[in-house]
């Protein structure tokens, strides 16, 4: 076994945060390196409840991780923060680059923060992600949150690489439902209405009512499990420790009858399909001649000269050519 692996599965910060970086960089060698570390760390992971935080931004991620993650440090857990933010990808940026954003929660010895990797695709940032969760399985984490902003393809992403998925949301009118796109309420496990504080209570209350119905005829993911939708104020602290126990009995129940095991194995499924994708894509694109073979066949199906998929079956005749 590698030094790397050894300390990370000595549970060492430095390592883990080594061993990520690794797996993020795009070098081809690193790459290697990476994949190696992750097969060798395999028997090691899977130990953690990975769970998937969203919602738009102001809604009190950030706030409510801190006051979720403390709480389970508290309760005796060791907890990664990830993320994953495709706005970080366009604008080289990150949604948890602040760590100041969970200041407490990042001072602990049993919490782990890794703000999104900026750059690259959201396919990339993805995979990353994924790889990460492994790391710091095997590093000994036992409760995983990835952090996704309320748009776009992250939720899905994220859903890809977590057991459960916590939608949070701001108390508001009934008119909020309709902006909820109908695939994260497909998605959520568990639906929280955050900031039921002060004079929130009471629209909060009935914002949590408002979402009982309409999950009422959203079919979850789970069949026969019906999503539970809490209150709670992370500024407060209330409601925390009810999402908490939410989670676990529902991860226990989804366990004990081997849907957990059976989703995960689906996801690694469809991650290697995509890998294969992304990676054919990169081979294709870091080629002059394919790559340039591309563009001319893009602008093709663009100006509706040739189908998709006549120029996907010319570009793959001239890449098997090619090798
Ligand atoms: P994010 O953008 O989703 O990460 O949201 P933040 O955690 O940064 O919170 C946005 C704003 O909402 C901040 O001003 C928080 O203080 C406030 N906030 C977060 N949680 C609560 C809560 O439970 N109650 C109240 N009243 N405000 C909250």
């Amino acid at each position: 076994m590698s030094a790397l692996a050894e300390e990370l599965l000595d549970g060492q910060r430095r390592a883990l945060a080594r061993a990520i970086t690794l797996v993020e960089s795009t070098t081809e060698s690193h790459r290697r390196e990476a994949e190696n570390l992750v097969d060798e760390l395999l028997p090691h992971t899977g130990g953690a409840l990975r769970i998937g935080i969203s919602g738009t931004p102001g809604v009190g991620k950030s706030t409510f991780i801190e006051a979720f993650g403390m709480h389970l440090i508290r309760l005796g857990h060791r907890v990664a923060v990830l993320a994953i933010d495709p706005t970080s990808a366009r604008t080289g940026g990150s949604i948890l680059g602040d760590k100041t954003r969970m200041a407490e929660l990042n001072q602990q010895p049993n919490a782990f923060i890794r703000p999104s990797p900026a750059g690259g695709s959201l396919g990339g940032i993805t995979r990353n992600t994924r790889e990460t969760v492994l790391l710091c399985e095997a590093a000994g984490y036992d409760v995983v949150l990835v952090e996704t902003v309320g748009v776009g393809q992250s939720e899905t992403a994220v859903a890809d690489v977590t057991d459960l998925f916590l939608l949070l949301v701001a108390p508001g009118g009934g008119d909020d439902l309709q902006g909820i796109k109908r695939g994260i309420m497909e998605l959520a496990d568990l639906v929280v209405i955050n900031k039921a504080d002060g004079k929130n209570v009471a629209a909060a209350n009935h914002t949590a009512a408002d979402y009982r119905q309409a999950l009422h005829l959203v079919r979850s993911k789970w069949s026969g499990y019906p999503t539970d939708v809490l209150t709670a104020s992370a500024l407060a602290g209330t409601g925390i420790d009810d999402a908490w126990q939410a989670l676990v009995a529902l991860h226990q129940r989804l366990g004990d009858g081997g849907h957990i095991e059976r989703l995960r194995s689906e996801q690694a499924v469809t991650a290697f399909w995509a890998d294969v994708r992304n990676e054919l894509h990169r081979l294709i694109t870091s080629n002059q001649p394919l790559a340039d073979y591309s563009t001319l066949l893009e602008a093709e199906v663009r100006g509706r000269r040739r189908s998709p998929s006549s120029a996907a079956r010319r570009l793959l005749e001239r890449y098997q050519s090619h090798w």
